[in-house]
């Protein structure tokens, strides 16, 4: 057997393709330019190989319930042109092999939990901290969607009383992608976040506002281990004061595991999204072969 997968973000799309043991064949890294410039690309990387599955992690948000007209359509997104564009849909057009399709971020919970930091578990949540900031929750092994799929990264946390900054994310301002995705450390500091010195005191400040939004993930959703990922989680010292915040946060409240064992790093660093989609064809494949014989 042979799997495409598909982490297509904002900035560039990830394809690969693997074999039936994972084993990556060929991968690539395209810009996302226009929607046209970019599928031609796609389409001539999948071309070469005869594909029996597709699982695509796409930037959102995105249709994803089966039975709506924007069923695999890219929705609202301000990046230029992408707005209504039928993802899925050209894909299955140009292959016709069952393709899986969730979020970036959902593929990267699925790859943590299978081949990464969570592997062994049957939930979790991983949560992105770069450009912006992104969930995706596993749950039974199953990528959750409902309505719609998770955007954990929008919601309100409790601003600290000295913190003036007013926010960067254009829907909320000071959501909590407004106050601690990477562009805010920079829009604070002046200094971009990879060059910010370890002892700046924005860290703890980052950490609080990290260590908000995951009690309250784990106060709705109680997963048995919360992933985090993204550029901003570069930073070593960042985990340990997510952690020890999260934990005086808590307050003892709820019985979860001890900090460092609950709140991880990404076990597939840059990597999640892309070995997500992989094991969501395989994934979609074995649910269409059941399909098929009942
Ligand atoms: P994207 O979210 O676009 O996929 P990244 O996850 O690399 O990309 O996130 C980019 C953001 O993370 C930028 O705002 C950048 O300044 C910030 N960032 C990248 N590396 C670091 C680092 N080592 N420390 C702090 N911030 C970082
Ligand atoms: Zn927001």
């Amino acid at each position: 057997m042979l799997y495409g997968g598909i982490e297509a973000g904002g900035t560039k799309f990830i394809c690969a393709v693997a074999d039936d043991k994972f084993h990556v064949k060929e991968k690539i890294s395209i810009p996302t330019t226009d929607p046209q410039t970019t599928f031609k690309k796609v389409f001539a990387f999948f071309d070469q190989y005869p594909i029996d599955a597709m699982g695509i992690g796409s930037f959102g948000p995105i249709g994803i319930q089966p039975d709506q007209e924007n069923y695999g359509h890219i929705l609202a997104t301000p990046k230029a042109g992408w707005r209504g564009v039928d993802f899925l849909g050209q894909m299955k057009q140009r292959y016709q092999v069952p393709t899986a399709w969730t979020t970036d971020v959902n593929a990267a919970a699925f790859g943590e939990i299978k081949q990464g930091a969570a592997k062994g578990k049957h939930s979790c949540i991983y949560l992105t901290i770069g450009t912006g900031i992104g969930g995706g929750v596993v749950i039974n092994d199953e990528v959750f969607q409902g309505i719609s799929h998770p955007e954990m990264g929008h919601l309100y946390i409790k601003r600290h009383p000295e913190d003036t900054y007013s926010g960067t994310c254009p829907y909320h301002k000071d959501c909590l992608e407004g106050l601690a995705a990477g562009p805010s450390l920079e829009a604070r500091t002046g200094i971009k976040g990879e060059e910010l010195p370890l002892d700046h005191s924005i860290w703890d400040l980052q950490a609080n506002y990290l260590a908000q939004a995951l009690m309250t993930y784990t106060l709705i959703l109680a997963p048995e281990v919360i992933v985090l990922g993204g550029g901003v989680m570069n930073q070593d010292h960042l985990l340990k004061k997510v952690q020890s915040q999260f934990t005086e946060l808590m307050a003892g409240y709820m019985e979860v595991p001890k900090a460092e064992e609950y709140i991880l790093r990404w076990g597939l660093p840059n990597e999640s999204g892309l070995i997500g989609a992989l094991l969501l064809a395989k994934k979609e494949l074995e649910k269409n072969n059941n399909r098929n014989l009942s």
